[in-house]
């Protein structure tokens, strides 16, 4: 892109005070990941790359399905049919949106093993995830490495989020010391979500992370913040630090370094199991479906293979990593991994 063109195309945010030409320069050289580009990380994306950030990292583990259209705006009815990963799909939009950002895709479920090198090169982490197990495992990374990191949520009609910066502000758990109890927490499977929520709390995250690219601060969100946007309720709570909180104050790290190595998740609401292995291992995917094929019916794309046998669905990638749909039964799940990829 010509020099002309970008100052044309980025002049209605230079002019504003708060960010200018320098700031203009900072957002260039700023490095986000994106953990999850659903329904908040597609917004936040989407700012970013329209806003001129230099990289964006974009990391999720799920294959695009219709219910995802309502609410995830990089999305279209192609990609669904396509059975692309939401990273993939993800990327290709942005692509089409700024040439100027470089993107980078990675379809993988993120764990204690794999989280450090997704967020140690980069300035910012936003939380686009649904689930408390990873943002918890974020907190705990995002202080070790020093990152400030963005919380999102938005369930229902109501959106929340709030900001960490490491050394500065209230972390995780020292608003919320421990994750609530599995199935205690309403997700959006089970109780719905309004696209404009997510919408709202996107465009937050992406404001709150463009004012820590720009070196602005003392500008940022030190409140959990939620908004209603059926009633129109506000409520900020200021986030105070915890002097005895364990993870920011007392350094404990519990949720990056005591994991289990393997594990087998129902993931809610959705008649379906993930199976995940260590170590990862390499499949060859095309080779993989046409072992499968005399089985039942194969589909495949770079990405994944979906295999369709006794009422079950088999979406396998190739790191080994598997989502088992038509089951709840983490040992089912793993009995039909077992027979048509082996353990
Ligand atoms: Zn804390």
């Amino acid at each position: 892109m010509t020099s002309d063109e970008s100052v044309e195309r980025y002049h209605r945010q230079v002019l504003l005070p708060v960010i200018g030409t320098s700031g203009q320069q900072r957002l260039r050289r700023g490095r986000v990941c994106v953990l999850g580009v659903g329904a908040l990380g597609t917004h936040v994306a989407m700012l970013l790359a329209r806003a001129g950030v230099g990289f964006l990292r974009l990391v999720d583990r799920d294959v695009l399905e219709w219910t995802n259209l309502q609410r995830q705006v990089l999305y279209e009815e192609a990609d669904v049919e396509a059975a692309l990963p939401k990273a993939v799909a993800a990327a290709r939009a942005l692509e089409r949106m700024n040439r100027d950002v470089s993107i980078e895709p990675v379809v993988i479920d993120v764990d204690a093993t794999s989280i450090v090198p997704l967020i140690a090169d980069v300035d910012v982490v936003v939380d686009g995830s649904d689930n408390f197990e990873l943002r918890y495992l974020l907190n705990d990374a995002a202080l070790e490495l020093n990152k400030p990191w963005i919380y999102g949520g938005a369930i229902g009609t109501l959106g929340t989020t709030f900001t960490v910066i490491p050394g500065e502000t209230a972390c995780l758990r020292c608003l919320f010391p421990e994750p609530p109890p599995a199935g205690s927490v309403p997700t959006c499977d089970t109780a719905g979500v309004l696209g404009p929520a997510a919408a709202l709390v996107g465009a937050l995250q992406a404001s709150e992370a463009i004012k820590l690219l720009v070196g602005a601060w003392s500008a940022c969100n030190r409140t959990l913040m939620t908004v209603d946007l059926w009633t129109l309720e506000i409520a900020r709570v200021t986030a105070r630090r915890r002097p005895d909180c364990p993870a920011c104050a007392l350094g404990e790290r519990r949720f990056l370094y005591e994991r289990a190595p393997s594990r087998t998740v129902a993931l809610c609401g959705r008649d379906a199991v993930q199976v995940v292995v260590h170590p990862r291992v390499e499949i060859d995917l095309a080779l993989l479906a046409q072992r499968l094929a005399p089985l039942g019916e194969v589909r495949y794309n770079p990405y994944l293979i979906r295999f369709r046998a006794d009422g079950y669905e088999l979406t396998v990638f190739p790191d080994g990593r598997a989502i088992v749909r038509g089951t709840t039964d983490p040992a089912v799940a793993r009995a039909l991994y077992a027979r048509y990829i082996g353990m």
